[in-house]
């Protein structure tokens, strides 16, 4: 059986759990970097929260260049929202980078701060219409050419793959749909 880590340091990860064991997929929490070490790992998931908060407890846990180098090493990885933003090599309204793996730049809070929180159906490549909720969300503003875009809403790429990595600007674990978690578990976490 596939196993799982979600990044439980600070956001929406109990909602990747839920969605994981309803996939019957084993999962634990990733909370320091002994959990990143000690662990056989098939795939992590980065959860949306906030990107600075995130960022910050990666480098004051010490996990961040281990789980960057895990990464570039090929561990398969889906960032939702936050996590999107810090898999990104830029961001184009702020300084700051993360893990900085992903050739996406990408823009935070891109639909404004206060009312920028929305559901809608959209379609997602190869899987078709899905519900895409997103919060505060990031879009993806380009894209290097080995990026593969999934889906766009409106123009702007709201979900991508590169390699070993998916990023969605919005949140498939708030939706009862599964088809994305599914998608990462069975195409990328090979
Ligand atoms: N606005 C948040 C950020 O910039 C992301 C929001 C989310 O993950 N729901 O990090």
């Amino acid at each position: 059986n596939k196993k799982i880590g979600v990044l439980a340091i600070q956001g929406a990860f109990q909602e990747h759990k839920d969605i994981l064991r309803e996939l019957n997929v084993d999962c634990f929490e990733i909370r320091q970097k002994s959990d990143l070490t000690n662990k056989v790992l098939d795939g992590i998931i980065l959860p949306g929260g906030e990107s600075t908060v995130i960022g910050k407890l990666l480098n004051e846990l010490d996990m961040r260049t281990q789980l960057q180098q895990m990464i570039i090493d090929g561990l398969p990885v889906f960032g939702t929202c936050a996590g999107l933003i810090l898999l990104a090599k830029g961001i184009v309204n702020d300084d700051n980078v993360y893990l900085s793996t992903m050739d996406i730049k990408a823009r935070r809070n891109a639909y404004g701060r206060q009312l920028g929180s929305f559901s809608t159906l959209g379609d997602f490549n190869g899987i078709g219409l899905i519900p895409m909720t997103f919060i505060r969300a990031p879009y993806i503003e380009s894209t290097s050419s080995s990026v593969e875009i999934l889906a766009t809403l409106s123009d702007h790429i709201v979900a991508a793959r590169q390699k070993n990595m998916l990023v969605t600007s919005f949140h498939p674990e708030l939706t009862s749909n599964l088809s994305v978690h599914s998608f990462f578990v069975n195409q990328l976490c090979i």
